[in-house]
């Protein structure tokens, strides 16, 4: 069962920008999904399509295998959206704008109130629940839209750059929570700038850029396709120069730190024989580059070689 399927989905917006220009995506029940790209690639056009804000010019989409067409209320009952603007009533209080969310899904009062505490506590709210929205932190008012977002109970869950503006302490405990809902059954899709956000929590990757998907697999198979990465060795003793190490590019960054290019078919442990030749003593390494980051740049730049050969191809006319 697919939680979301979409079938050559157009969009064209009035004033003639072709924002989707025929998009497939099949996303999986229970999965925990990143949907990429640059700013303007298309992202929010498909998220407003599945969420009905947005009109589509053509093509099918299915919501656990209801279309937004012919069953438009049962496909939106499925769904929970946290959008990326902050979208609160600023005076409405905490407990009042989840418990109203509730209502406009035909929930009753008494259940909507039982619901309202069970998301309220789990986000961290409930001590809250008395205040304006207002007087939020920042991080508080993205947690708020996620419970507005959970109290009916929704089998899809998508947002829109969630941790867009939010510290690192409680974006990881944002991290947590999403983990946890997903291993409880919820199926979430996520655009993000954070591409740590998606290497981290994700297990399938799209890539959109300039309303086309790139890219689609597991996540572990894109980052698999990555041909180098970068480390940064911690040194025992301080080096002046950087070692030549034969086929490695190694360069020193400070007294205690190199960096080393690795190519996919080369072998770290002859880097580190051929190191400790030199009489260099590695005590720890990290990864330094954020390979989707990686990833992400070479596919934007692929598209824009592309665009500039078939430029190259129409101006000579070849
Ligand atoms: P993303 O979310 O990936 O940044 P968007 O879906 O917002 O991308 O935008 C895709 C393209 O559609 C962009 O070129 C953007 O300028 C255009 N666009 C988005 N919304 C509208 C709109 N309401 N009217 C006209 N063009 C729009």
């Amino acid at each position: 069962m697919h939680a979301l399927s979409i079938k050559d989905l157009w969009k064209t917006y009035p004033n003639g920008i072709e924002a989707l220009k025929g998009i497939d995506l099949k996303v999986k029940a229970g999965d925990f999904f990143a949907l990429l790209g640059p700013n303007g690639a298309g992202k929010t056009t498909a998220i407003g399509i599945v969420t009905s804000l947005v009109n589509k010019t053509s093509g099918d989409v299915k919501v656990f295998g209801h279309s937004i067409d012919s069953e438009l209320e049962a496909a939106k009952a499925y769904i929970g959206v946290v959008p990326q603007e902050l979208n609160l009533n600023q005076w409405d209080k905490v407990f009042n704008c989840v418990v109203n969310q509730a209502g406009f899904y035909g929930i009753r009062r008494r259940e909507a109130r039982q619901r309202t505490e069970t998301v309220l506590r789990e986000l961290q709210l409930w001590d809250r629940r008395g205040e304006t929205a207002r007087n939020l932190s920042g991080g508080m008012k993205r947690r708020l839209m996620i419970a507005r977002a959970l109290v009916h109970g929704p089998k899809l869950l998508i947002l829109d750059e969630p941790t867009a503006g939010v510290d690192i302490e409680i974006r990881r405990s944002m991290w947590d929570y999403l983990r946890t809902i997903n291993r409880n059954g919820t199926t979430i899709i996520l655009t993000t700038h954070y591409l740590e956000e998606a290497e981290n929590l994700c297990r399938h990757v799209a890539i959109i850029d300039d309303g086309v998907i790139v890219e689609d697999d597991r996540m572990s198979a894109v980052l698999r396709k990555l041909h180098q990465e970068v480390f940064v060795l911690n040194l025992r003793q301080a080096v002046d120069i950087a070692p030549k190490v034969n086929g490695f590019d190694v360069a020193r960054i400070n007294d205690h730190e190199l960096e080393v290019e690795i190519h996919k078919d080369q072998d770290l442990n002859s880097l580190f024989s051929a190191l400790s030749t030199a009489g260099v003593e590695v005590i720890s390494m990290r990864n330094k580059t954020n390979r989707l980051e990686e990833l992400f740049v070479r596919l934007i730049q692929r598209r824009e070689n592309e665009r500039d050969q078939e430029q190259v191809v129409e101006e000579f006319n070849l």
